[in-house]
C-alpha cells in the first residue's frame, strides 16, 4: 500500500506542477481540491497496469492543464471517472465543484448507461458521445486527454483489446481531432496507436524515417542559416524559424499513396517560418523564390484559400543548391496556434466564457448531429461515420460560386444530389473546370473543382449501379428512394395489366 500512496502523491504533484505553469493560485487550489476528492473517491481501485486507478484521471487532468485549458476543464478531467466508477453522484459533484464541472463530467460519462452489448453498444456510445460533444465542445478535449493516456498504457492490455483500442484511435478519434483542426492531438493519437494497430509497418516506417532524417538534417541546418541571413538583409522580422518533422503515421499514409517510396515525400522535414502578419508572409515567399527555384505545382496558398478544417499557411517546396527538395511553411503566430490546437485554441490561455470556437467548427458538429439522426441502421452509421463524416473533406464550387462541402472521393453524382434531387436523378455527366470533354459521373472530384452538372430531361431516373458510385449517404438515400418508387410503379402497372 505504501507504494500506492507514493504513486498517487507523485501523479498529484505532476498535475499541480502543470497547473501552476499557467493558472492563478486560486485555480490551482481548486484543482488541488478536486484531486483530493478523486483520490478519496477512487480509493482502493486498481488499474490493469497495477497502479492505483486515480493515477489515470490525475494524468488525464495533467494533460489538459499542459494544453493550457481553463480550470473547469482540468477539474472535470480529474473527476471524469468519479461519477461512472464510484458511488459519488452528479449532484455531489455539482454541490462541491459547481454546475459547469458537473455538466462536463456528465457529458464525458453519458455513455455509461447504455444496456447494449458488443458492436451495438459501441455504436450507441459513439452516437451519445457526438450528442454530448455538440452540446459542449470542451467534452471532446477531456475525451482526447483520456484516450491519450489509455494509449500510453496500452502495452499492458491484452492483445485483441489492444488492437481494437488502437484502431478506434486511428479511425474515430484522430479524424475527429482532424476535423477540429487539432493537429497536435491528432499526431499524438496516431503515433501512439500506430505500433499497436500495424506493428510491422510501424517498425518499417520508424527505421526509414530515422535514416532519412539523418540525411536531411544537415541540409535543413544549412537552409535555416541562409534563410536567417536573407530575412535579416530584407529587414523582415520573424517570430521563429524552425524545422519540424512529419509525424510517423502521417509519413506512413503518404508512403501508402506513393508506392512506399520515401523519395516521393517532399515534406518529411519542413522549415517553418512564423512572421508577424500576412503581408510579411508574402514578403517571405517572394524572398525565398528569389533565392531558390520553387518546385512546380507545389506552391499552395492556404492563406487565400484555407483548407476545409480552417488551416492557413503558405507552402512552397524549393530545390536546394546541392539537390534535394525542402518544403517551407510560412504563417503568422495566430495561424500557428490555430494549426496546432484548432478548436482548442479558442479555449487556451483561460479566455473563459467570452470566446466561442470558429463558426465552421460548430457548424460541422451540428451537421454531424443532423446526419446521425437521419441514419437508422447502426451498421450504416458506423460505415458512414468512417467513410464520410470523418474523411478529409473537399470544397467544390458551383458555376454560381457557391461552395459545396463533400467527403474526399465524392463524385459528380454526390455533387448533383447536393444541389437538387431532380438534378441528381437526371444527371448524365459533368463539365469540370470548363473543360470541353465531359467528366464521367463516377470519377472523383478534386478540391477546388468548378462543377457544372449536365442533365438530360428525358432521363427516367437513377440506375441501380449508381449506388456503387456515390460516396455520401444523402445521395445513396435519394437513389434508393427513387429506385423503390420505380419498382412500385412497375409492379402496379404489371398488376393493372394482369387484371385487365
Ligand atoms: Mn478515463
Amino acid at each position: 500500500m505504501r507504494e500506492h500512496d507514493a504513486a498517487i502523491a507523485n501523479y498529484r504533484e505532476r498535475l499541480l506542477d502543470a497547473a501552476m505553469q499557467t493558472m492563478s493560485q486560486e485555480d490551482v487550489g481548486a484543482v488541488e481540491a478536486a484531486a483530493d476528492y478523486a483520490i478519496a473517491a477512487h480509493d482502493g481501485q486498481i488499474r490493469i497496469s497495477g497502479l492505483p486507478y486515480v493515477t489515470h484521471p490525475l494524468e488525464t487532468a495533467r494533460k489538459l492543464a499542459a494544453m493550457q485549458l481553463p480550470r473547469e476543464v482540468v477539474i472535470a478531467g480529474v473527476l471524469h471517472d468519479v461519477y461512472e466508477d464510484t458511488n459519488r453522484t452528479l449532484e455531489d459533484i455539482a454541490r462541491v465543484f459547481g454546475p459547469q464541472v458537473a455538466h462536463l463530467v456528465s457529458g464525458v460519462t453519458k455513455v455509461g448507461k447504455v444496456q447494449l452489448r458488443g458492436e451495438q453498444r459501441y455504436i450507441e456510445n459513439l452516437r451519445k458521445m457526438f450528442v454530448a460533444l455538440a452540446e459542449d465542445v470542451r467534452v471532446m478535449f477531456i475525451k482526447f486527454a483520456d484516450r491519450l493516456h489509455n494509449l500510453e498504457d496500452l502495452e499492458v492490455v491484452e492483445p485483441v483489446k489492444r488492437h481494437r483500442i488502437a484502431m478506434e484511435a486511428l479511425e474515430i478519434y484522430a479524424p475527429i481531432a482532424n476535423r477540429f483542426g487539432m493537429m497536435s492531438i491528432k499526431a499524438q493519437l496516431e503515433d501512439l496507436a500506430f505500433p499497436f494497430a500495424h506493428p510491422e509497418d510501424a517498425a518499417w516506417v520508424q527505421s526509414l524515417v530515422a535514416e532519412t532524417v539523418q540525411e536531411r538534417s544537415a541540409l535543413c541546418i544549412q537552409m535555416t542559416e541562409e534563410l536567417r541571413r536573407i530575412l535579416t538583409i530584407k529587414n523582415i522580422a520573424f517570430e521563429s524559424l524552425s524545422s519540424r518533422m512529419k509525424h510517423r503515421y502521417s509519413v506512413y499514409q503518404k508512403l501508402l499513396q506513393h508506392d512506399r517510396d520515401i523519395t516521393q515525400i517532399y515534406d518529411l522535414t519542413a522549415l517553418r517560418i512564423v512572421v508577424h502578419d500576412i503581408a510579411d508572409c508574402y514578403a517571405v515567399l517572394g524572398a525565398i523564390h528569389q533565392r531558390w527555384k520553387p518546385l512546380k505545382g507545389r506552391i499552395k496558398d492556404y492563406i487565400a484559400n484555407p483548407k476545409p478544417n480552417g488551416y492557413q499557411s503558405i507552402h512552397t517546396t524549393i530545390v536546394a543548391d546541392a539537390g534535394g527538395c525542402v518544403e517551407l511553411q510560412i504563417r503568422t503566430p495566430q495561424m500557428h496556434e490555430e494549426a496546432e490546437w484548432g478548436a482548442a485554441a479558442a479555449w487556451r490561455y483561460h479566455e473563459r466564457g467570452s470566446y466561442r470556437p470558429p463558426e465552421r467548427q460548430l457548424r460541422w458538429v451540428h451537421d454531424l448531429i443532423e446526419w446521425q439522426r437521419s441514419i437508422k441502421d447502426p451498421q450504416d452509421f458506423l460505415a458512414g461515420l468512417k467513410t464520410e463524416v470523418l474523411r478529409d473533406r473537399i470544397l467544390v464550387f458551383t458555376p454560381r460560386g457557391d461552395v459545396i462541402d463533400l467527403p474526399e472521393g465524392a463524385t459528380p453524382l454526390d455533387f448533383a444530389y447536393q444541389i437538387h434531387t431532380g438534378i441528381g436523378h437526371r444527371a448524365i455527366g459533368a463539365r469540370v473546370n470548363g473543360k470541353q470533354a465531359l467528366q464521367p459521373l463516377d470519377k472523383p472530384l478534386q478540391s477546388g473543382d468548378l462543377v457544372e452538372i449536365i442533365t438530360d430531361p428525358k432521363r427516367k431516373g437513377p440506375s441501380p449501379d449508381w449506388l456503387y458510385i456515390v460516396r455520401t449517404t444523402y445521395a445513396r438515400a435519394k437513389i434508393k428512394e427513387a429506385l423503390r418508387a420505380q419498382l412500385r410503379n412497375q409492379t402496379s402497372s404489371w398488376d393493372a395489366a394482369k387484371h385487365a
